[in-house]
């Protein structure tokens, strides 16, 4: 079976009606037979049924032994450090999602596990920063917002041969690019807030793991601290994953023709997509990726802050929000946004420098959003706009 219709058809008809769409079972609890006699759900937070369906297809579409939705993706990123003892430390993606380094730095520190960051698009800087206490590996790639790759199977291995457990974040790809798991990972988290659910119109989490150990650990810890997603949400983002790989192939294509169009612009300096040759990891995103995605950062020529602040707030198409992965294109200032909260010597070091504007580019005609670019960038520069017909 291929994978669109594997989606599709991993989400059940309704047993009970015959309903073609996952019915939501808004209850917070379920009538017993006996004591303990129950038809294998008995209060919402330990199981629900719509919850049920999209943890089910989540596990499917990453090839996990199990899939386990929460609140958000913080939520899940969350459970996935509970997994550790207190003296444990965690090697981290250096240019990490920032909620994931609020949550390591100011949470997890004072309960005595330690992270280390270090360039895990190199693979022997990886081997190098792993020590004795080193018990979970964690990477995002492509990373946010400079699209840096690191390579999944060869950090696998070395996670391997120190019996180190490795999660990947998944957001920016989605399952409908790249299988983390299928690549030598243990765990895979997802903020479905993005592209699974699609539609910029819910927050969710999601967690998958390779093997049952795991699962039954991650089912303890959602269970017992409780961070669970809602039966509405869960029917949100079913309904997103089902044109999953339909948006992921035309968010691509999109991004593809807006990285090269910004390439040929005078005004911008560097443009970050795996998709470009002059990526420095084209190579191995083209190995580990069926698509690029949907995610392009630029920079301008000398920094000009001033000039990026214009052009982000000139575009028409692509809106001015945080956020990324749904339907509508997005633009973002990252410096003044997203990583407004790093120290800028660090912010300037992993590449998100002062002009850098991030585009989630969405499902619109291409030849639209790349006129709004091109209208934008002259707007930015102070040039006058020729009249359209
Ligand atoms: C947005 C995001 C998160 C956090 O997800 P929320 O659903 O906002 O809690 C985690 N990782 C990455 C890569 C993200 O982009």
């Amino acid at each position: 079976m291929k994978e669109q219709t594997k989606i599709l058809h991993s989400i059940p008809v309704d047993e009970l009606t015959g309903a073609i769409s996952t019915p939501i079972y808004q209850t917070s609890t379920f009538v017993q037979e006996a004591p303990g006699l129950h038809r294998g759900y008995d209060y919402s937070r330990t199981n629900n049924p719509t919850r049920a369906t999209l943890e089910q297809l989540i596990a499917t579409l990453e090839g996990g032994s199990s899939g386990f939705a929460f609140a958000s993706g913080l939520a899940a990123i969350d459970a996935v450090v509970k997994l550790l003892n207190a003296g444990d430390e965690i090697l981290a993606v250096d240019d990490i999602y920032g909620g994931a380094f609020r949550l390591f730095t100011h949470i997890y520190q004072k309960f005595g596990i330690r992270v280390n960051y270090t360039d895990t698009t190199n693979t022997e800087q990886v081997a190098k920063a792993i020590t004795p206490k080193t018990k979970l590996i964690w990477i995002e790639t492509p990373t946010n917002p400079t699209l840096k790759i690191s390579d999944i199977r060869a950090i696998a291995a070395i996670a391997k041969t120190h019996n180190i457990l490795l999660c990947v974040d998944n957001t920016f790809a989605s399952p409908a690019a790249q299988k983390p798991l299928e690549l030598g990972a243990d765990i895979v988290v997802h903020s479905a807030t993005k592209y699974l659910a699609g539609h910029s119109d819910v927050i969710a989490g999601l967690v998958v793991t390779k093997n049952d150990d795991l699962g039954a650990q991650i089912k303890f810890i959602q269970n017992a601290s409780g961070a669970i997603l809602g039966p509405f949400d869960s029917w949100l983002t079913i309904r997103g994953i089902e044109t999953l790989s339909l948006r992921i192939v035309q968010h691509s294509n999109n991004a593809q023709a807006v990285a090269e169009f910004l390439q040929t612009q005078g005004l911008v300096r560097n443009v970050y997509y795996p998709g470009l040759r002059s990526h420095p990891n084209h190579a191995v995103a083209k190995q580990q990726q069926k698509y690029f995605g949907g995610i392009v950062s630029f920079d301008l020529q000398a920094d000009q802050k001033a000039t990026a602040t214009q052009l982000v707030k000139a575009t028409r198409y692509f809106q001015l929000a945080e956020s990324l992965g749904g339907v509508k294109s997005l633009v973002c200032l990252p410096s003044e946004m997203t990583h407004k909260s790093i120290p800028a010597a660090i912010r300037h070091q992993s590449g998100v420098t002062d002009s850098l504007v991030r585009l989630s580019v969405g499902l619109e005609d291409p030849e639209d959003l790349i006129q709004d670019l091109e209208r934008a960038l002259r707007i930015a520069a102070g040039r006058s706009i020729p009249v359209r017909s």
